[in-house]
């Protein structure tokens, strides 16, 4: 059978009604055996990502001013339980939950680091979303290393295959590793993406599939000109040439093209559309 690496970033998981698409997508195909999620990014223009709170929430506790961080870090906890909420949890799933909430809340506000801190969105999102698809969560630091300069580490493909062997389907959370000092790291913003293809990679998948709020790469912005289609395939040479591509993270796109994993960008909220497909060449029909 086919192995499709999935990665929804934040607005596919921003709320109730976009994680119950997911799972949607999720169940369509058999094959798509690995999620990786984004932490809830915006729900309207003006809304805050969840990895943005996480980051201000850091800096008011790291500057001890108490009652910011306390109310910044109260919208943090208010979303995900919503989020759990508005996809069915019960009540015992959401005391786990809030459990965890409280006590991420006071291992950053006694000095966690801002990745520690940042890396909880992802953390959070992919346990919900673990529920909600009904497949095992697996930490992203039993998966990725990073090396001492910040760069991935050489063992991580290794790693991912043999941790991820014989596990039919997981959730995973993107975004952040181990690093060689044993903490938490976190890929540059957007990095998400970068853990979606790392997993593709690992796993040696058939495709990776990047699911996020447009229907592909396009020649122009998509949310200006509605009129404009997306380009239904790239190479990864022409995707690497399309720098201003703010769809799929450029090092995502190099980390899977290396092994010359096929990419396919696809809408979450239009899922059949038939996105842009990154590759050596198309596939022959
Ligand atoms: N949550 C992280 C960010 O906002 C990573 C990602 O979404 O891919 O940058």
């Amino acid at each position: 059978m086919e192995t499709i690496v999935c990665k929804f970033g934040g607005t596919s998981t921003a709320d109730g009604g976009a994680a119950k698409r997911v799972m949607q997508i999720a169940e369509a195909n058999a094959a798509r055996r690995y999620i990786v999620v984004s932490a809830p990014g915006k729900r309207f223009a003006g809304d805050i990502k969840i990895t943005d709170l996480l980051y201000s929430a850091a800096a008011a506790a790291k500057a001890r001013r108490a009652k910011e961080y306390r109310k910044i870090y109260a919208k943090v906890r208010g979303r995900f339980l919503e989020i759990a909420r508005d996809t069915g949890a019960d009540e015992r799933f959401l005391s786990d939950l809030k459990a965890e909430i409280e006590e991420t809340e006071e291992k950053i506000y006694l000095g966690a680091s801002e990745a520690f801190a940042a890396s909880r969105g992802e953390v959070l999102a992919a346990k919900i979303f673990s529920r909600l698809i009904g497949a095992p969560y697996i930490g992203a630091e039993e998966l990725i290393s990073f090396s001492e300069d910040g760069t991935l580490d050489k063992t991580t493909f290794d790693k991912v295959q043999a941790r991820l062997s014989g596990v039919g389907r997981a959730v995973i959370p993107g975004f952040y590793g181990r690093g060689a000092d044993g903490k938490i790291h976190t890929f540059p913003r957007g990095g998400g993406d970068i853990t979606g293809a790392v997993i593709a990679r690992g796993v040696r998948a058939d495709l990776y599939e990047n699911w996020t709020d447009v229907s592909g790469v396009y020649a122009g912005d998509p949310k200006k000109n509605r009129g404009a289609a997306a380009l239904p395939f790239l190479t990864y040479r022409e995707f690497a040439a399309l720098q201003g591509a703010s769809v799929l993270h450029e090092k995502a796109a190099a980390v899977a093209g290396e092994a010359g994993i096929p990419i396919r960008i696809l809408n979450t909220f239009r899922p059949e559309d038939q996105g842009t497909t990154i590759a050596f060449a198309p596939a022959k029909t």
